[in-house]
């Protein structure tokens, strides 16, 4: 056990300790091998687990289950499994009770590669190509090569930026919207909603990574997606209710985009029905972008649970106002 490790379990020896895992069981497995190397001090269960809920003191899930604070008295903290945390309900919790979300280098090595592929695919044609080839038609396109092309990110936080840091390199230009305005060097950046248009005006593809909060719950609607310059593309990896997918199906209908590559929709799954699943210029996968990789999870988890007893500030304790 490395020294922050000792020092959380001093930290917690003085009373039972429990962490319980409320996400997928089989990726709980392997968060269990973990613990018992990394902190064997900390019993852990994966829910519905046998832990007595007074000793409950942290708590990861995707969803919350109901009634928190009545079942577990003790809990300390509850940690987000995933990047975001618009599954989870403020309103339920216990208003001084912290939520931590993910941020640890697993999930930004998993996104930095899927939207690498989305944006090469979808820079060098890839799309038509496939449409081409299901009509045994040998068509070459013109050929642009990176510096040519702009492409923005909106959300310029854990992923938005780490997907810049790689785009950049490629050679693309890049542009980047954020609530409040950053400083990305070799990226234009804007910031606030009154800039939206100026920094839609420059994406030739653009990237969603923005969290799901009540301001960007429907935002990339059909306004939206007309300030894009004509024949634009989407990469949606951010949450399904921001999307309108009614106006995205009229954009590529009209011209007006020219392929959007969906990872999340509303709701997950999505019914057989939905026209999304057979748009000739819609490619979509079912919200594997990116996932919380146990092994670097677990050590990030580990750390927060130390800076919490050591009263530091914990990596991606959330604003509970903000949304995010
Ligand atoms: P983050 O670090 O919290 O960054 C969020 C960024 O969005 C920040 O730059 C923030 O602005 C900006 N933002 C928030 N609300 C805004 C608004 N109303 N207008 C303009 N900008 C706004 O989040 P992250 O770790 O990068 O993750 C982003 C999202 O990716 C997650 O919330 C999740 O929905 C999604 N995600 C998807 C997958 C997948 O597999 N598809 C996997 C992981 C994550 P400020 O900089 O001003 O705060």
């Amino acid at each position: 056990m490395n020294r922050a490790l000792e020092e959380t379990a001093d930290l917690t020896a003085a009373q039972p300790s429990t962490f319980l895992y409320k996400a997928d069981p089989l990726r709980g497995q392997r968060w269990a091998e973990l613990f018992s190397v990394r902190a064997p001090d900390i019993a852990f269960h994966v829910w519905p687990g046998h832990a007595d809920p007074k000793s409950v003191r942290y708590l990861a899930v995707w969803e919350p289950p109901a009634r928190i604070a009545q079942t577990f008295p003790n809990l300390e903290i509850l940690f987000s499994i995933a990047a975001g945390v618009d599954q989870i309900d403020f309103d339920a919790l216990p208003p001084d009770l912290p939520v931590v979300r993910m941020i640890e280098p697993g999930i930004a090595a998993g996104m930095v590669e899927y939207v690498l592929w989305a944006v090469l695919s979808l820079h060098r044609d890839m799309p038509a190509y496939r449409r081409f080839q299901s009509e045994c038609l040998w068509k070459p396109l013109p050929l642009k090569l990176a510096a040519a092309r702009r492409v923005g990110v909106l959300g310029l936080g854990e992923l938005g930026r780490a997907v810049l840091r790689q785009l950049s390199t490629l050679g693309f230009q890049t542009f980047g919207w954020s609530r409040s305005a950053r400083n990305i060097a070799g990226t234009t950046c804007y910031g606030a909603q009154e800039q939206l248009p100026a920094f839609l005006a420059n994406c030739d593809i653009l990237i969603c990574l923005l969290p799901l909060t009540a301001q960007t719950q429907g935002l990339l609607n059909k306004s939206f997606l007309n300030h894009l310059p004509r024949g634009a593309s989407l990469v949606h990896v951010g949450r399904g209710q921001q999307l309108v997918s009614g106006d995205l199906l009229s954009a590529l209908d009209s011209g007006q985009l020219s392929e959007a590559v969906i990872d999340v929709t509303q709701p997950e799954p999505l019914p057989a029905s939905d026209p999304l699943w057979t748009h000739p210029r819609v490619t979509l996968t079912p919200h594997i972008a990116s996932m919380t990789q146990p092994d670097s999870a677990v050590d990030v988890v580990l750390e927060n649970i130390r800076r919490f007893h050591a009263g530091e500030p914990m990596t991606g304790l959330v604003n509970k106002a903000r949304g995010y």
